[in-house]
């Protein structure tokens, strides 16, 4: 008899023993659970000092460090008083900010959004759209905005990037254990119980956990569905950040938006007003639609009246096929309920997410956010201009340039992306409070006076620890996993403090171009062989584990960087994250951008670099088309020189070569008998001076308010009033026009008395009189007959050049007579009509209501 037969294998279940904590140290565990340390190199670096090796192993995080120290560290700790000393001054720095009171004068805001980049250690961020949103809180907090914001707790976050010896990218997604996170569950009022937000889905119910993520003072809500109470189908909703298929990106946006709502409501938490970052989000407003139906019994155009008045949709793709479309029985199988509670018809819901109402298009989340939302806006001038251009088929009989859609551009949280080193340094210079002076370039001037070696010195040293960096942690790595190590010893003995430091990271997506370098590999190899003038690159980033033809791209720069001749020269960085973008985007002289245009919406990784005196040298595109100033970084070819990609490729490969050799390198290595180029530090001074001031999160947070927010709130707060008296009364005054604006008809268009030639021939300077003659039937309302003046540009797209107004001289009856005396002030070629539309004051813009009747004057 065989007894080991019968024997099973052991079943393990997870105990995690902690030492306890003493009393004394209890504030450390407070500490680590409000991100507040995020930011604070000074509270970072407490937790740093308790101990170095953990604080290596845990990635920086205080939670795990703390539940892995030994009772011996505890004791080491709280015996040594300096540290205990420290502790409460932390302390004391925490608890003065984290009371000061919120800004009640300005709105408050709830935002949503799919992602959140706030440390490395929540992984709950792919890239620079979750950066964005986590700077955004930080900020918020920063300046005591009362934000909310809502999102999701990813069982397995994005991938962590390693590389197969032969280069192929290695995605591996790793289970998180919620309990070591700097975060805390949302309990009942027991404090016991597990809070469960209970979110119907059309054929069953989706069970929640809520995790609270304290940002300073901002408080960031988290779903997670995955718990025992749901199917294994439920419980994926949010295993990955867009990970799946499209029903799961269906479940997933359902819950975020419909979802985050509910969970607004239930914790009592009402804002003034709601913003999604992204269209993912934008289900928010079907929710809050809903609450006006359902919960007030109010009718479906009051509602979208109520809920448009105080929305914001923020898109960050500059492409179409960036969007998020629903097939429509998908939707259906989702969102079929909703319709029939709202009191609008299955096409009618659908068409909120059309282009073309009545098509057989499929439902665009972005469509959807834009008819849901009084105000859209890009992410850069640039940007906002091709989100408009993007949008403009949404309303018919527009010009692109006249849409309300317009742009914030995005930047970067000073505290959180300074090195501390810099931080420091703008204390002593820029004065105490320079955090709160951040915005002001006068500021900033200052650094203009600051003795050159001394901006030199900060640089050197957190360039120092980024190659100690690459040797220790990286060198370790690549020696542990490499084949060849002498390969490895090369490549480290190769790295070179004194070579003029290049670095590249983002996402190898195929418009990031990161092949663009290596056009002209002989040219780039004598770039970095120079052995006067040395140049070395880092290259770092992740692709999607979808796109074939990024990863292709990282291993093509892999096997570049194993050629003898570049080996040291041009290394290659596993698995960018928060924590190496830091390190890297700090430790660089240049960071190098070269997108294809217009398709870099924003970028911030080259803002990053303005906060720490690391010069650009990038596509005049996203931000760096309005931050670029001359003598203070480098700008790639202003204009699309050619339709066929890979002649501009070419193009901007040579440019960037001629910038190297000519202009950037010669500059970097003028140093005249001293440790470095004074022409180079006061092109750092520049870029600090003129450029950094104007890419913060403050900037960009005040920008939201002024041109946002602010309006937002006021005009919700208008229709509120008085049981929503103007609510009502604009959709009154909507359902008339459209019931009517048929029977508006045109009785006569004249010029001087006579009907205009289409063809007809101006001499500059000569007058006329145009007449337009309408019977408006049984329309009421007011309108505005503009003149339309426009020209194809040189792509031979239609553009606005001027519009003008006709004056009402005279209304008999339903008759009304319409004037311009005009003057022809410009030549050239223009197409010339009018264009009637109803007006009321209350409308927040045209692209409100955006009917238009065009008459031809010929
Ligand atoms: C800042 C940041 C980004 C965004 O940078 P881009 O300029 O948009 O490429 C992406 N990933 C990480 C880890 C970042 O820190």
């Amino acid at each position: 008899m065989i007894a080991s037969k019968r024997a099973n294998d052991p079943v393990w279940t997870s105990i995690y023993a902690y030492a306890q904590l003493p009393a004394e140290l209890a504030r450390l565990e407070e500490l680590a659970h409000n991100l507040w340390w995020v930011w604070n190199p000074r509270a970072h670096h407490l937790y740093k000092t308790l101990s170095p090796e953990l604080w290596e192993s845990t990635e920086g995080n205080p939670v795990m460090l703390l539940r892995q120290l030994s009772s011996e560290d505890i004791q080491r700790i709280t015996t040594d008083a300096a540290l205990m000393a420290e502790l409460e001054a932390v302390y004391a720095d925490y608890k003065a900010y984290i009371d000061e009171p919120a800004d009640t004068e300005r709105p408050s805001v709830a935002y949503f959004s799919m992602e959140y980049g706030l440390t490395n250690v929540l992984k709950i961020y792919s890239g620079g759209l979750g950066v964005l949103a986590g700077d955004y809180l930080k900020e918020a907090s920063d300046s005591n905005v009362r934000m909310t914001a809502v999102g999701f707790l990813y069982r397995y976050g994005y991938f962590t990037q390693t590389l197969s010896p032969e280069g192929q990218q290695q995605a591996s997604y790793e289970a998180q254990d919620f309990a070591q996170l700097p975060l805390e569950q949302v309990f009942q009022q027991d404090g016991q119980t597990p809070f469960v937000l209970e979110v119907p889905y059309s054929s069953h119910t989706v069970y929640c956990y809520v995790w609270k993520v304290k940002v300073g003072r901002i408080s960031l809500y988290l779903l997670d569905t995955d718990i025992a109470q749901n199917s294994e189908w439920d419980r994926s909703i949010t295993h990955q950040l867009y990970g799946g298929d499209w029903e799961n990106r269906m479940k997933q946006e359902y819950l975020l938006g419909m979802g985050g709502v509910q969970l607004l409501t239930k914790l009592g938490i009402k804002k003034d007003v709601y913003h999604m970052n992204e269209g993912h989000a934008a289900f928010m407003n079907a929710q809050r639609l809903l609450d006006y139906v359902e919960g007030e019994g109010r009718s479906f155009d009051e509602a979208l009246e109520l809920v448009r008045a105080s929305s914001l949709y923020t898109v960050h793709t500059p492409v179409p096929a960036g969007h998020d479309y629903f097939a429509e029985d998908l939707l259906g199988k989702y969102l079929g309920h909703l319709p029939q509670r709202l009191g609008i018809s299955w096409g009618e819901f659908v068409d909120l997410g059309r282009e073309h109402p009545g098509s057989d298009e499929k439902f665009s989340m972005s469509v959807f956010a834009l008819n849901t939302c009084q105000e859209a806006n890009g992410v850069s001038l640039l940007h906002g201009r091709v989100s408009q251009q993007m949008f403009a088929p949404v309303w018919r009989g527009f010009f692109p340039e006249e849409l309300h859609v317009g742009y914030v551009t995005n930047g970067v949280h000073l505290p959180t992306w300074a090195a501390p080193e810099w931080q420091a340094f703008y204390r002593k210079h820029l004065g105490e409070d320079f955090i709160k002076q951040q915005t002001s370039e006068e500021t900033w001037s200052r650094v203009q006076s600051v003795p050159s070696e001394e901006l030199w010195d900060t640089h050197l040293t957190i360039k120092h620890r980024l190659i100690e960096h690459i040797r220790t942690f990286y060198g370790e790595k690549w020696l542990r996993g490499s084949a060849a190590p002498e390969t490895t010893m090369s490549v480290l003995e190769g790295i070179n403090p004194n070579a003029l430091l290049i670095g590249f990271g983002r996402r190898f997506a195929t418009y990031k171009r990161a092949h663009l370098l290596f056009t002209d590999l002989e040219r780039l190899e004598r770039i970095v062989n120079n052995p006067k003038y040395p140049v070395q690159f880092l290259f770092t980033g992740k692709a999607h584990p979808a796109d074939g033809g990024g990863q292709g791209l990282i291993k093509y720069i892999l096997e570049i960087s194993r050629r003898p001749e570049f080996v040291g020269k041009i290394i290659f960085l596993e698995n960018y994250d928060m924590r190496l973008a830091s390190k890297l985007i700090a430790g660089v002289d240049i960071w190098l951008n070269t997108p294809t245009r217009p398709l870099e919406a924003s970028g911030t990784s080259g803002e990053k670099a303005e906060m720490n005196g690391v010069l650009n040298l990038s596509v005049l595109d996203g931000w760096w088309y309005e931050g670029y100033r001359e003598g203070a970084g480098w700008a790639l070819t202003d204009k699309r020189t050619f339709t066929d990609q890979s002649l501009q490729d070419k193009l901007d490969a040579t440019t960037i070569y001629d910038l190297l050799e000519k202009e950037i390198v010669p500059l970097y290595f003028n140093r005249e008998g001293k440790a470095f180029s004074e022409g180079w530090v006061q092109t750092m001074k520049n870029s600090m001076n003129y450029i950094a001031p104007h890419y913060t999160m403050r900037r960009m947070m005040d920008d939201y308010f002024e041109r946002f927010y602010c309006k937002l709130a006021a005009r919700s707060a208008r229709l509120h009033a008085d049981n929503n008296a103007i609510a009502h009364e604009l959709v009154g005054w909507k359902h008339g026009v459209l019931a009517h604006w048929d029977s508006l008809q045109i009785v006569s268009v004249s010029n001087d008395g006579h009907s205009i030639g289409s063809s007809g021939q101006r001499h500059t300077g000569s007058t006329e009189t145009i007449q337009l003659v309408l019977d408006k039937g049984a329309l009421s309302c007011d309108l505005l007959v503009e003149l339309v003046d426009a020209a194809e540009d040189d792509k031979g797209q239609l553009k606005l050049v001027e519009k003008t107004p006709l004056r009402l001289i005279d209304s008999t009856g339903s008759r009304c007579t319409y004037e311009l005396n005009f003057v022809q002030s410009k030549p050239g070629h223009f197409k010339r009509a009018l264009r009637i539309l109803p007006t009321h004051p209350e409308l927040p813009h045209q692209m409100d209501f955006a009917l238009v009747r065009w008459v031809a004057l010929g």
